[in-house]
C-alpha cells in the first residue's frame, strides 16, 4: 500500500472514529469478557456517567428489565454465537434513573470469532412531542406501579405468614410450658421439705424461667392478634385514675429498688372511660416499666391525667432517662423493634435494668388504637449524661357505650364484661384448651386463678347466677366453677339445675368456696357437686387438682 493510500484509510478510519463519537445514537462496545471498552458521547450522556469511570465497567451494570425477563447474559451468549438480537429494556443511569429504550446488539468478528461486541441504545422518548413523552412516562409509571402492587401483596402474605406462624409456635410452646410451670409450681409448693436446698433453687430457677417464657408467648400472641385484628376488648365503665394508682401500687416497690419516685395527677371528677380495664392496665404497666427501665437510679417518673375539652382524656407518662432519638420515635411503635440493647444504655454512673423483647411498645399502640385513641412519644432525643427524658402522650376518647356501639368504623371486637370468655375468640383454631367456667363475683381469686390456669386453659368468668347459667348452656366448657354465693341465682341452685338437665349432667362442677367447713362440703355434694376446691388456694394445688377432676371425668367417660 502507497504512502497516500495509508494516509486516505488512516483519514477515513479518523472520520469514521468521528462519526461514531458524535452520531446522536448511544453506542457501547464491550470485549467479549463483557467490560466496556467504549462509550461515544451520547452513550456517556444518556448515562450520566463520566465515560472513563464506565471503562472496564461490567455492561451487566448498566442494563435491566429486558423484554420477556431476558437476562444480560442470554443476550451475551447470543452474540458469542453470532447472532444478533433487537429488545427493548432500560439502561441504568448514574443518577439512579432508568432510561427505557431500545437495545440493538451485534457482535463485529474477525474468522467467525467475535472480537466485540456493540450495542445501541436508541431513546424511545427521543423526538417525541412533549404529550408522547409524557404518556410514555405514564406507561413506565404504571409498569412501575404494578410492580409495586405485586411486591406489596408478596409482603403483605409473608407478613400473614410470618403472624401465623408466631402465633402457632406460641401455641404449640404454651403446652409444654404449661407442664414445666404446674410441676415446678408443685414441686415448690408441696414438696419443698423433701427437697435439698441446691434442687429447690435449681426448680426456683425453672419455675421463674417458665414465667418469663410465657410472658414472652403471651406477648407474640397478643402482636399476633393485634396484627390479625383479632384483638376482643372486654369493655366496661373504670376509673382511669385508680387503675394508673393501681399500676403505679405495683412497680413502686420496682422503682424504690432503684430510688425512682412517682409523681401522680389526676382530677377527682374525672368521668368514667368507657374501655377494657386488664389491657389498660396492660398499657400502664408497659410505659411504666419502660419509663423505669430507661431511667437513671435515683430519678423520677410522673404521670398526668387529664380532661381536654370534655371529649378526651390525655395521659402523659413522662421520666428522666436517656431520652429517643427523633429517627427512632415513630419505630419504636413496630413490633420486636428495640434501640441497642439495654447494657449499651447502661454507663458508669447509671444501671439501666431489665431487657425486653420490643412487644410492649407495639402491644401498648395496638391496644390504645383499639379503643379508637391516639399514642405519640416526645423526646428532645438521646443523651445519657444530661438525660433529657421521654413523655409517651395516649390520647383516648370520651365515650358511652352507646356511642361505641353506634360507632360502625371502629375496628374493634367488642363485647361488654359478661359471661364471655376473655380468650374465647381470640384464640387461634390451633387452641384447643379446655374451657373452664367459673361463676363467681370474687375478682381477686379469680385473676389469681386466672394466672395460674391461663397457659393451659380458657378461662371464662360470669359474676352473676344468670351469667353463669348462660355461660354453662352457651358455652359447654370442660369444668365449672361455681362460688356458693354471687348476685342472681345462687350456686346450690346452679348446680341442680345444670345436674338435672341433659345438656349439662356431665359437665363437672366443683364449688369454689372460702374457708368452708364439713358442713358446707356435704351441702356442695348433697346438690350433686362433684368436688369443692376452698379459698384461699395454692397455685399449684389449685392447678393439680383441676388437672384431676378433667382426668377423672376423662377416665369416666371412657369406661362407661
Ligand atoms: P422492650 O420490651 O424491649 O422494652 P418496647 O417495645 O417496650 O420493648 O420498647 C422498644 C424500645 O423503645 C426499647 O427497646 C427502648 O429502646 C425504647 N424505649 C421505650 N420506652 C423508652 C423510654 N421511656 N425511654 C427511652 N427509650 C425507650
Amino acid at each position: 500500500m502507497s504512502a497516500p493510500d495509508t494516509q486516505r484509510m488512516w483519514d477515513d478510519v479518523q472520520l469514521l472514529a468521528r462519526i461514531v463519537e458524535h452520531t446522536p445514537v448511544a453506542i457501547i462496545v464491550t470485549r467479549t469478557d463483557g467490560r466496556i471498552l467504549y462509550v461515544n458521547q451520547c452513550g456517556g450522556e444518556m448515562l450520566k456517567i463520566d465515560r472513563p469511570r464506565l471503562l472496564g465497567a461490567p455492561m451487566s451494570n448498566y442494563i435491566t428489565h429486558l423484554e420477556g425477563d431476558l437476562s444480560w447474559y442470554a443476550i451475551h451468549e447470543m452474540l458469542m454465537r453470532g447472532e444478533s438480537r433487537q429488545v427493548t429494556g432500560a439502561l441504568v443511569c448514574g443518577d439512579g434513573e432508568e432510561c427505557v429504550c431500545t437495545i440493538k446488539a451485534f457482535s463485529i468478528t474477525t474468522n467467525d470469532s467475535p472480537v466485540a461486541h456493540i450495542y445501541m441504545f436508541i431513546d424511545e422518548t427521543e423526538g417525541l412531542s412533549k404529550a408522547e413523552q409524557i404518556e410514555s412516562k405514564n406507561v413506565e409509571m404504571a409498569r412501575m406501579n404494578s410492580e409495586l402492587i405485586r411486591s406489596n401483596s408478596e409482603l403483605k402474605k409473608l407478613s400473614e405468614l410470618k403472624s401465623s406462624f408466631l402465633s402457632i409456635a406460641s401455641h404449640e410452646l404454651k403446652t409444654p410450658l404449661t407442664t414445666i410451670k404446674g410441676y415446678s409450681d408443685i414441686i415448690i409448693d408441696g414438696m419443698r421439705d423433701r427437697l435439698d436446698g441446691d434442687v429447690l433453687r435449681m426448680v426456683e430457677n425453672i419455675n421463674r424461667a417458665a414465667d418469663r417464657l410465657h410472658r414472652v408467648v403471651n406477648n407474640i400472641l397478643d402482636v399476633t392478634r393485634i396484627e390479625q385484628k383479632r384483638l376482643r376488648l372486654h369493655l366496661e365503665y373504670l376509673k382511669l385514675g385508680a387503675l394508673a394508682r393501681e399500676c403505679i401500687d405495683e412497680l413502686t416497690s420496682l422503682a424504690a429498688g432503684r430510688g425512682i419516685t412517682f409523681g401522680f395527677q389526676c382530677p377527682e371528677s374525672l368521668p368514667d372511660f368507657y374501655g377494657d380495664k386488664l389491657r389498660l392496665h396492660q398499657v400502664f404497666t408497659n410505659l411504666l416499666s419502660n419509663a423505669i427501665k430507661f431511667s437513671p437510679d435515683n430519678s423520677s417518673v410522673e404521670i398526668g391525667i387529664a380532661l381536654e375539652e370534655e371529649s378526651q382524656f390525655h395521659i402523659v407518662i413522662r421520666d428522666h432517662g436517656i431520652g429517643i432519638d427523633r429517627d427512632e420515635q415513630k419505630r419504636i411503635f413496630d413490633p420486636f423493634y428495640e434501640i441497642g440493647s439495654i447494657n449499651r444504655h447502661s454507663t458508669g454512673s447509671s444501671r439501666f435494668l431489665g431487657g425486653g423483647t420490643g412487644l410492649g411498645l407495639s402491644i401498648v399502640k395496638g391496644v390504645v388504637d383499639c379503643h379508637g385513641g391516639r399514642l405519640w412519644v416526645e423526646s428532645d432525643g438521646v443523651n445519657k449524661e444530661t438525660f433529657p427524658g421521654s413523655s409517651f402522650h395516649i390520647v383516648l376518647p370520651v365515650r358511652s357505650k352507646n356511642s361505641l356501639e353506634e360507632d360502625e368504623t371502629e375496628p374493634l371486637v367488642v363485647t361488654a364484661v359478661d359471661a364471655e370468655g376473655r380468650d374465647g375468640d381470640e384464640s387461634s383454631p390451633v387452641d384447643a384448651k379446655p374451657d373452664i367456667l367459673f361463676v363467681d363475683n370474687d375478682r381477686e381469686s379469680i385473676e389469681i386463678a386466672r394466672m395460674v390456669l391461663d397457659t393451659a386453659f380458657n378461662v371464662i368468668v360470669a359474676e352473676s347466677g344468670e351469667q353463669g347459667l348462660a355461660a354453662a348452656f352457651g358455652r359447654h366448657p370442660s369444668l365449672i366453677l361455681l362460688s356458693p354465693a354471687q348476685p342472681g341465682i345462687d350456686g346450690f341452685r346452679i348446680c341442680k339445675i345444670l345436674k338435672s338437665q341433659e345438656d349439662t349432667r356431665n359437665i363437672p362442677v366443683a364449688f369454689f368456696s372460702s374457708g368452708a367447713d364439713g358442713e358446707d362440703i356435704q351441702k356442695y355434694f348433697a346438690c350433686g357437686a362433684d368436688d369443692c376446691i376452698v379459698k384461699p388456694f395454692n397455685g399449684g394445688d389449685l392447678f393439680e387438682k383441676i388437672w384431676r377432676i378433667l382426668m377423672k371425668k376423662k377416665e369416666d367417660a371412657t369406661f362407661k
